[in-house]
């Protein structure tokens, strides 16, 4: 049995290998997307000692380091269960796809989360045809295209800055007239010519034959309530991936994040989280805060491990 199993190789994930490596802790850590939402940072430039550095090169990084210990292995894969082993505080267990089973005394939930889909129609059907969930990874396919960036949060307009180095012209359509993203990325998108808001608007449907050919919205813009558009990149927020830790009863909070105390506890014994799935730092879904985040969960196992809470 390993002392403690780590799900999610996201930052909040690496930095609690981190810690439990150096804590001297047998540890895994396990996953199926590798890097997490770090992967779809453009621009990072708010971690503590890079002035500016690429999301998957940082995210390189924390791999790197967190494997540069023996007591970690990593694991490759998606976690299907999780169940209790024994007594209450024995460990868990933890079956994967392939149907290997990984027991471990202590987990650490670092689940992160999903995309939130707004639900309308032709989003499905044009998935991959033209409408991303991630306009930093995929902008570069719209060179000299027309896109609309849909949100108001960090993404959508770092997402717009990013798709207007390359894009003909770039729509930012939000449901209000104020962004609730850093101001830092409130100007780029103000620099930028070949961005227009387009404001008090909500997407109704995304149109199209083979592929994307424009977005319904319900307030008409320069006369029309469609823009022509060769893609369509939804950026309106996430939900915690809580799947794996509700197997286990682990409680959310009235946000749908995993409910934990300042030591990263959840409500289950040996069971903490870390990161964007879980309800610390205000909320706040950073690497700094999924690190601190991370951080604090290792030192918790380690105590508990010694026979803390
Ligand atoms: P977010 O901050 O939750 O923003 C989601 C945006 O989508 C909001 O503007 C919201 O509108 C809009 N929205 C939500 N549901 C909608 C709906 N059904 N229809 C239309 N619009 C809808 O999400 P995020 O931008 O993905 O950021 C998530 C977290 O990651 C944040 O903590 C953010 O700071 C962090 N992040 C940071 C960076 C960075 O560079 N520092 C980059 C990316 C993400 P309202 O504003 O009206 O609510």
């Amino acid at each position: 049995m390993k002392d403690v199993a780590i799900i999610g190789l996201g930052c909040a994930g690496y930095t609690a290998a981190i810690y439990t490596a150096r804590y001297k802790l047998d540890t895994v850590i396990i996953g199926d997307v590798e890097g997490g939402m770090g992967m779809s940072a453009a621009e990072v430039g708010n971690w503590p000692g890079e002035i500016d550095i690429k999301g998957p090169d940082l995210m390189q990084k924390y791999k790197d380091h967190a494997l540069s210990f023996d007591n970690v292995d990593l694991v490759s894969g998606r976690v299907e269960n999780v169940g209790k082993v024994g007594k209450v505080g024995e460990g868990f267990s933890l079956t994967m796809q392939n149907g290997d089973v990984i027991e471990a005394k202590a987990v650490i939930f670092a689940t992160g989360s999903n995309k939130r889909h707004l639900g309308i129609p032709g989003e499905e059907e044009f998935s991959g045809k033209g409408v991303t969930y991630c306009a930093t990874c995929d902008a570069f396919f719209y060179r000299d295209k027309t896109v609309a960036v849909l949100g108001g949060g960090d993404s959508a307009v770092e997402g717009a800055a990013i798709a207007a180095q390359v894009a003909k012209k770039v729509y930012l359509v939000h449901r209000r007239d104020e962004f609730r993203a850093e101001p830092f990325w409130i100007d780029k998108v103000n620099e930028k010519d070949n961005i227009e808001f387009v404001l008090h608007t909500n997407a109704l449907e995304v149109l199209g034959e083979q592929k994307v050919t424009g977005l319904k919205i319900d307030t008409p813009h320069n006369g029309s309530d469609v823009l022509d558009v060769d893609g369509v990149f939804i950026e309106v927020g996430s939900i915690p991936a809580v799947d794996l830790p509700q197997q286990l009863g682990c409680e959310l909070d009235d946000r749908g994040h995993l409910k934990v105390d300042d030591a990263m506890r959840t409500n289950i014994k040996g069971a903490f989280a870390a990161g964007d799935v879980s309800s610390g730092s205000n909320h706040f879904a950073q690497f700094s805060t999924a690190a601190g985040e991370g951080s604090i969960a290792a030192n918790s196992v380690f105590s508990y491990l010694q026979g803390g809470e």
